[in-house]
């Protein structure tokens, strides 16, 4: 699947193996900068149904390039194929534009992870979508992945300053980074005792209805308490769009499950596929829910790696095992526990 040509050092990816999405993009870019690897990939999306790169990935590329003086080439739209060839990451103040309602989280999958063990701090501002379908919502990143990260070591602050939602997008996401000088490894056994639980929805030039029928049928199907509930009707909206989420405190994690509405899609269903997964979440005992479980893999690597408990490994968790491994990490499962090996030594001093 991975090969590396001694003629010039360059890794070869396949793009299409495993969940064959953009997620091996993202994490092939993060992994090149902060190891300084240069790769080229093919089939690029190629388990999808309108392959190559789209505007989202394209910004990847291109925001990974810019922060790591890249040599790139295939950085076009609908491009199959590409290859990077980083330089220094260099910390710093950076604007990424997607052009349309793409996700902006996961511009920062590709970016962050290289900052985190940067030599300075940066503050990256992206605009696109922030609740996009198949994608982590804002608060995914605010409340579950971000403390994590923190947890090891470094000093990240998200903020959401506009909601960006399919088609209009518009959303803006700024993200403070100061990187990590003596990481910790993170090991995540149990999730521990609940300690609350929230559910929200949000409305974006849409009728407040939507958000509370979306919140009857949470509150009834994960038997929450009305101040539990918490309707949100965005401030000079862009343009339509709508979101539901919960957020589930515990001791040692925090997590969020979400799904956002769509043209077609009942308020009503919705919700259920946001209670259907915190309720399977809840059910399972794990600490890391399916989200939180692959995209914790890349940045706890180049941080001090560790250790979390999990369900079955999800297509994009194995895709991203064997991405790691093609960078030269490791990943290994044990009796349901995902552990992360340190991908990059450095002796920091703090
Ligand atoms: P495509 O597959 O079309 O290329 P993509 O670039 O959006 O699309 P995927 O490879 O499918 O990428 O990766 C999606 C990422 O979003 C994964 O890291 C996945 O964990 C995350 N994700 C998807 N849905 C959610 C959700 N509801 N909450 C948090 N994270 C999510």
């Amino acid at each position: 699947m991975t090969e590396r040509t001694s003629k010039n050092s360059m890794l070869h990816i396949d793009g299409a193996q495993g969940e064959g999405g953009g997620q091996i993009l993202r994490s092939s870019l993060a992994l090149s900068m902060a190891t300084g690897t240069p790769f080229r990939m093919t089939g690029i999306r190629a388990g999808r149904a309108k392959p190559g790169l789209m505007r989202q990935h394209l910004t990847c590329v291109q925001a990974a390039a810019d922060i790591s003086s890249a040599h790139v080439s295939g950085a076009v739209v609908g491009s199959t194929e590409i290859s990077f060839e980083p330089g220094p990451v260099r910390s710093g103040d950076y604007h990424f534009q997607i052009g349309t309602a793409g996700g902006t989280t996961l511009v920062l999958q590709a970016v962050l992870p290289a900052l985190l063990v940067a030599d300075g701090g940066s503050t990256i501002t992206v605009e696109g979508g922030t609740h996009n379908r198949a994608a982590p919502p804002f608060e995914f990143l605010e409340r579950a992945l971000v403390p994590i990260l923190n947890r090891a070591g470094a000093g990240l602050a998200v903020r959401l300053e506009r909601h960006g939602f399919y088609p209009a997008g518009g959303g803006r996401v700024v993200t403070t980074i100061d990187p990590a000088r003596a990481p910790t490894a993170i090991a995540l056994a149990e999730r521990g005792e609940r300690q609350g639980a929230r559910a929200t929805a949000i409305v974006s030039r849409l009728s407040p209805s939507i958000a509370h029928r979306e919140l009857k049928v949470l509150r009834d199907r994960l038997g929450l308490q009305p101040d539990e509930l918490e309707a949100v009707l965005v401030e000079r909206p862009i343009g339509p769009g709508n979101a539901a989420f919960v957020e589930l405190r515990y001791e040692h994690v925090t997590e969020v499950f979400s799904a956002v509405g769509e043209v077609g899609k009942s308020a009503e269903t919705v919700a259920r596929e946001v209670a259907d997964e915190a309720r399977d979440y809840i059910a399972a005992q794990v600490a890391a829910g399916p989200y939180l479980a692959d995209q914790l893999m890349v940045p706890l690597a180049l941080l001090a790696g560790g250790r979390y408990a999990t369900g079955p490994l999800t297509d994009h968790s194995a895709t991203n095992m064997a991405v790691i491994e093609a960078f030269g990490g490791r990943v290994a499962v044990q009796d349901g526990t995902l552990v992360v090996e340190q991908l990059l030594r450095r002796a920091r001093q703090a």
